[in-house]
């Protein structure tokens, strides 16, 4: 490929917006392109890393004997509602209406859709197990795209689907699957790690997810030095307290009502609702939500009213802590920077309300399960999880109905650190990652098989359940995490299987004949050898801005062809990520680089 002709726009400046070097580095090297928050255009060189992933990935199912397909971006709100996740889900799905108003979304994930097409086709025992997958466009409306690729709000995902007759049969498929993303992540040629991790909305009974290594991963990662155990951090195991010596579980009371003060809206009435109907009240007026709680602790009649607040201001609302404190009534507001993921841009608040007899309390929210926490901080050392609040359909606000909610056995929930002894082993202590989850393997088992009636005949003519599993690949987060782990400071630094290009064949001198005579002659030779080579051919540009340029785009290997070089007889074939230079005969070249 001639670079003069290449759609391939090189950036000096890092762009303004771009706060990850995946994302700087991709938009500098013209890879890909904003078209608006967390959409991207993938242009030509982003592309081929692309395709170059997704081949693997193909391959590898392939040895598995999984199926590809490909279903619809646009998915229809009935099987949805079968599943019930149309109420779960929140925003991150995006809804629509067609011209007949029927309801519709963008798939951010295709569990209903392959259960629909399997249980149209599927009959009998002898037809599973079954391994289908896609890859495909998905969209979610995250609450705050950001990172560029990494997480984006369309993006491709390779997804994939087993459906067994047993449970049994369906841990096969779940480790089958587990061990061909080993191989997967392996050929990329990157440091990755398979991680214990919590299965959160899709409501899986195991999972682990694929954590690429690097600095700027959004996951904390532990790992144990003295066995295998490696986990998310959100699910880690840590050491127990003793609950004798911090209270059992405790019952959590509803707090009576405060007025807000404020206009009440229309969804307030279901929001209270619901509220009442789980036990926990909750405010809410047009820009602030918060809830209370009593808390009342084993051996006290009274409960101790240890009440915690949570204000959180909604989307584009100006935050203003006085605001908060005035329509909240809480004291010593502090900005809850980790809630933002939660109630979105731009952040909460937390404190306690100043009465008589509370003791310090505080709110936590997890971004990742979108719940606000209670945490009791009078409790030394002892997180509890106490309730949680959570999105839900038709009001802003219910809860988790996963959470066994009023209760909670707080001993068992600080989040483990680094230096932990590991409860596993009891030998070694957690030491701490960073990580980019880039895939994901549930076992899902009958969740919506049993939902969406998706059922066999088995031997004895019964008719049961399939057993499922899901297994997600993050083709186009992937791609950025390898830069997110291979760059220095001149640029991309590309792995070669998902490099762009593998040769990087600079015509340093595109007026002289001889050298432009070569550098035909080395591309046609390349290409023959099966390299995909990508030749600065561009004019009117000193040797010094191809060098920067070559640098920035990061393919493996370099190949310089000058005059001077030429008259000792040799070109230069330079090694990005060692940067070790060799002379080479021209005639000589492909066989010194295969
Ligand atoms: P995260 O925890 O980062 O939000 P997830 O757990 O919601 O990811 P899954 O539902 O497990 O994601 O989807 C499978 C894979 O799709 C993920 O492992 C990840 O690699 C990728 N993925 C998920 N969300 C995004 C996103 N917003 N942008 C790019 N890739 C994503
Ligand atoms: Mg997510
Ligand atoms: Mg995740
Ligand atoms: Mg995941």
């Amino acid at each position: 490929m001639k670079q003069s002709k290449a759609l391939i726009q090189t950036l000096r400046e890092v762009p303004r917006d771009a706060d990850v070097v995946s994302q700087q580095l991709m938009m500098r090297s013209g890879m890909i392109m904003k078209l608006a928050a967390g959409i991207y255009d993938y242009l030509p060189l982003a592309l081929r890393s692309i395709r170059k992933f997704e081949q693997i990935v193909r391959e590898e199912l392939a040895k598995d004997g999984c199926q590809e397909l490909l279903m619809p971006t646009v998915q229809p709100a009935e099987l949805w509602q079968e599943s019930t996740r149309w109420s779960f889900y929140g925003k991150e799905l995006l809804r629509f209406k067609d011209r007949k108003d029927a309801d519709f979304c963008l798939g951010p994930t295709h569990e209903e859709v392959i259960t629909d097409i399997v249980r149209r086709n599927v009959r009998s025992y002898k037809q599973l197990p079954m391994n289908l997958f896609q890859v495909q466009t998905k969209f979610r409306d995250e609450i705050r795209p950001r990172f560029g690729l990494m997480r984006g709000r369309e993006f491709i995902m390779k997804d994939g689907y087993s459906f067994h007759v047993d449970d049994a049969d369906a841990d096969r498929g779940y480790w089958e699957m587990f061990n061909a993303y080993k191989r997967i992540f392996s050929r990329l040629g990157v440091k990755f790690r398979p991680v214990e991790a919590d299965s959160g909305a899709i409501g899986g009974s195991f999972t682990h997810e694929f954590h690429v290594l690097a600095g700027s991963g959004e996951d904390g990662i532990l790992s144990c030095d003295a066995c295998e155990y490696t986990s998310n951090v959100e699910k880690t195991e840590a050491p127990r307290v003793d609950p004798v010596d911090h209270g059992a579980a405790f019952p959590l009371r509803p707090a009576h009502f405060q007025t807000p003060g404020v206009t009440a809206m229309e969804e307030q009435a279901a929001a209270f609702k619901d509220a009442e109907h789980d036990g926990m009240p909750l405010h809410q007026t047009s820009k602030v939500y918060w809830l209370e709680a009593e808390i009342l602790t084993p051996g006290e009649a009274e409960p101790s009213r240890r009440i915690a607040v949570a204000a959180i201001l909604r989307g584009d609302h100006e935050l203003n802590p006085v605001k908060v404190k005035n329509a909240v009534g809480a004291a010593d507001l502090q900005p809850m920077p980790d809630a933002e993921d939660f109630c979105g841009a731009p952040a909460g608040f937390l404190g306690p309300i100043p009465r008589p007899g509370t003791r310090h309390a505080a709110l936590h929210a997890d971004p990742k399960d979108r719940l606000v926490y209670l945490v009791d901080r009078s409790l030394e050392g002892a997180v509890n999880l106490t309730c949680g609040a959570n999105e839900a359909p038709g009001h802003h606000f219910g809860f988790d109905p996963k959470r066994d909610l009023p209760m909670a056995r707080y001993a068992d929930l600080r989040l483990a650190q680094e230096g932990d002894l590991c409860p596993r082993c009891g030998k070694g202590r957690y030491q701490a990652f960073r990580g980019i989850e880039v895939g994901q393997v549930f076992k899902l088992g009958t969740k919506y098989s049993k939902s969406m009636n998706c059922v066999f005949v088995d031997e004895q003519g019964k008719e049961r359940p399939m057993v499922m599993g899901c297994y997600g690949i993050g083709i186009t987060r992937t791609i950025a995490a390898c830069i997110e782990q291979n760059y220095d400071a001149d640029g991309i630094v590309w792995p070669w299987p998902v490099a762009p290009y593998q040769i990087h064949l600079l015509d340093l001198d595109p007026g002289s004949a001889e050298v432009r005579g070569t550098a035909e002659k080395l591309e046609a030779g390349l290409e023959a050898a099966g390299f995909e080579v990508l030749h600065d051919d561009r004019e009117g540009m000193s040797p010094g801005a191809k060098f920067k340029d070559a640098d920035l785009l990061g393919f493996p290997l370099r190949v310089m062809v000058g005059s001077k070089g030429l008259k000792d007889g040799v070109v230069e074939l330079k090694d990005r990520r060692t940067k070790e230079v060799r002379k080479v005969a021209p005639e000589a070249l492909v066989a010194e680089v295969i």
